[in-house]
């Protein structure tokens, strides 16, 4: 679904991302971690076209994202660390506005409604105006705005950071039921609990290389923070 060949990034001559090979299928769920300037957004800005990269490619369905940029951006949907909303609309006209820029102008306020309590926000904010929720209720309508995109892939950089635990494990609860359905997750996270816990597979990033791949499945968190750790040293 997601895949990045030899894909790089530079910036004045210095390398964000040095030739990352990377795949993520449908149904699983990839973790990224690395330290700050690692090259975890770069990744995901390459796939989501924002930015073009200096070689290599990146592919969607195997369409490459800047020769067939409307058609993959149609199977991704993006949910960044600040979700961007308008303040003065409510969750459910926000997700209304949002799905109708995706090309969904046909779903009812009923379908709405169910987006909005599939991604956990309480029916009594639905209705509110965006100003008055929390940073976790703001996640919640970018979850339903990529709910309602019914995008095969989804992309999230540093989601969870300032959720508290249980918002964000409710959030990881989501992941899991959307991975049960098939969708490819590409994750760039600072959360080494949550990876382990809802990654499928993990990967390492450092200086723009992704140093390792591990399967969350065969370690406990120690391991995992002690490889993580091995890795930020030369
Ligand atoms: P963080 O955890 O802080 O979000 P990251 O792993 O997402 O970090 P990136 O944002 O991908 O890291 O940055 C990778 C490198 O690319 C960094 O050295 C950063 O300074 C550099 N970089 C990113 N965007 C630009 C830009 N527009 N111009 C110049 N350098 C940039």
């Amino acid at each position: 679904m997601l895949k990045a060949e030899k894909l790089s990034k530079n910036y004045n001559g210095a390398a964000a991302l040095s030739e990352l090979d990377l795949e993520v299928s449908s149904g699983e769920i990839y973790c990224l971690l690395g330290a700050n300037g690692a090259g975890k957004s770069t990744t995901i800005r390459l796939f989501l076209n924002f930015i073009q990269p200096s070689s290599g490619r990146a592919t969607v369905n195997g369409l490459d994202v800047t020769r067939a940029p409307l058609e993959t951006k149609r199977h991704l949907a993006y949910i960044p660390e600040q979700v961007m909303l308008y303040p003065h609309l409510s969750g459910l006209e926000n997700l209304e506005y949002f799905a109708a820029l995706a090309g969904h102008r046909a779903y009812g306020r009923g379908e709405l409604h169910e987006f909005l309590r599939w991604s956990g926000l309480q029916r009594e904010a639905h209705d509110l105006r965006v100003s008055t929720y929390s940073k976790g209720m703001r996640q919640k309508v970018g979850i339903a705005v990529a709910l309602a995109k019914r995008a095969g892939a989804l992309l999230l950089d540093e989601p969870t950071s300032g959720l508290d635990p249980q918002a964000a494990n409710e959030f990881a609860g989501l992941l899991r039921e959307l991975r049960q359905e098939g969708v490819a997750i590409l994750m760039a996270t600072h959360d080494l609990f949550r990876a382990k816990e809802v990654g499928s597979r993990v990967g390492i990033m450092r200086r723009g290389v992704l140093r390792a791949e591990l399967d969350p499945g065969e370690l406990d968190h120690a391991d995992l923070e002690r490889i993580y750790l091995e890795h930020m040293h030369d």
